[in-house]
């Protein structure tokens, strides 16, 4: 049965799939989209169709079918994810709140596609920033906006717009957090925000090696904050590209680095799903500190924190079973 689904402009937690297109290069392998969404206009159910062989060799069909408070199919635009996803929680900035929107999936099912976008289809965080400027400049209050971009690897925070530099986390007396000397820019316009990103990437392409790229065992996080006159925080927007889901798998590998990124990822994204969790259910046992990324997002597990999960996934018959891993753990959230 399907699950009823609630307007994400008073929700505070909201879980959203995404499908992208099968690529060229799946559809000359012969790939096959195995992702199937219900209804895109009741925005509920995405079923995917596992084909499995039977016992008597002829090939039976399981479906598994899960309910998001939205589904994306694989024509949507950046934009119509935006609208529905993202836009409530950049409202929420402009009135003083803290907002996080997570792009969950394996690598290569589109996440950095819809957080950062490409030539033709702008990122959830250029939209964002559109918008957050727009209301900025409507209410002439004297509000500026401010953008961080850094990255977690294997526990460690390295500061993309300062050439990787080594960052730590702090937490005082009162257990407020911080990340002790993050490079935080001012940005006016959105040429010169893409450009400043678009040099953070350059900044976490470096530190990959060839095929086996670093950007799909880290996570990138681009923060903006909006501040008034005094300098003092009125809201923050924070983008989290997480690392490749898949990578969580990797603790049995043969080698020991990828076994030791893999046990890290898969702590991370543990943790990750129980902070979430908590939002909405016990507050008083938010196990933030069992992991880097989720000590770093103490706030957005507070009070005045809206979130929003894009579960990204691949259409392929080939990526079935990472396929079905991240929605079970999307689903599992709320
Ligand atoms: P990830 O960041 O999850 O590893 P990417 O965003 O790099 O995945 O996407 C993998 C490939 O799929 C890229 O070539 C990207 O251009 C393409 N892609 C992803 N999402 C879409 C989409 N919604 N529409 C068109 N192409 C997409
Ligand atoms: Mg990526």
């Amino acid at each position: 049965p399907a699950l009823s689904t609630v307007s994400s402009g008073n929700c505070r937690i909201t879980v959203c799939a995404r499908k992208r297109p099968l690529l060229k290069k799946e559809i000359k392998k012969g790939d096959v989209d195995v992702v199937e969404m219900e209804n895109p206009e009741e925005k509920i159910s995405l079923i995917v169709r596992e084909p499995k062989l039977a016992m008597d060799l002829s090939r039976y069909v399981i479906e598994h079918v899960f309910n998001f408070d939205s589904i994306f199919d694989a024509e949507c635009s950046n934009y119509s994810v935006y609208n529905t996803s993202v836009q409530p929680l950049v409202q929420h900035v402009f009135n003083r709140g803290t907002s996080t929107c997570f792009a969950f999936g394996q690598t290569g099912s589109g996440k950095t596609h819809t957080l950062l976008g490409s030539d033709t289809d702008p990122g959830l965080f250029l939209i964002a920033a559109k918008d957050l400027f727009g209301m900025m400049d409507s209410c002439s209050s004297g509000l500026k906006l401010w953008l961080s971009y850094y990255e977690i690897y294997c526990g460690q925070l390295y500061d993309l717009l300062n050439k990787r530099k080594k960052i730590y986390v702090r937490e005082n007396g009162s257990q407020e957090v911080c990340v002790a000397g993050l490079t935080e820019t001012p940005v006016t316009n959105s040429k010169s925000l893409q450009e400043i990103v678009n040099y953070g990437n350059k900044a976490r392409k470096i530190g990959s090696t060839g095929v086996n790229s670093q950007s799909s065992r880290s996570h990138a996080i681009l923060q903006f904050e909006v501040r008034d006159f005094n300098d003092d925080r009125h809201g923050r927007m924070i983008f989290i590209d997480l690392a490749g889901s898949e990578r969580a798998a990797d603790v049995t590998d043969k080698d020991r680095q990828t076994r030791v990124e893999g046990a890290e990822i898969n702590q991370s994204l543990l943790a990750l799903k129980e902070c979430i969790r908590s939002i909405d259910h016990d507050k008083s046992h938010t196990p933030y500190r069992q992991s880097k990324l989720t000590h770093i997002l103490k706030e957005s597990f507070e009070g005045n924190a809206k979130t929003c999960m894009i579960a990204n996934v691949s259409p392929a018959l080939s990526a079935c079973d990472n396929t079905i891993n991240t929605l079970q753990y999307a689903h599992r959230v709320r």
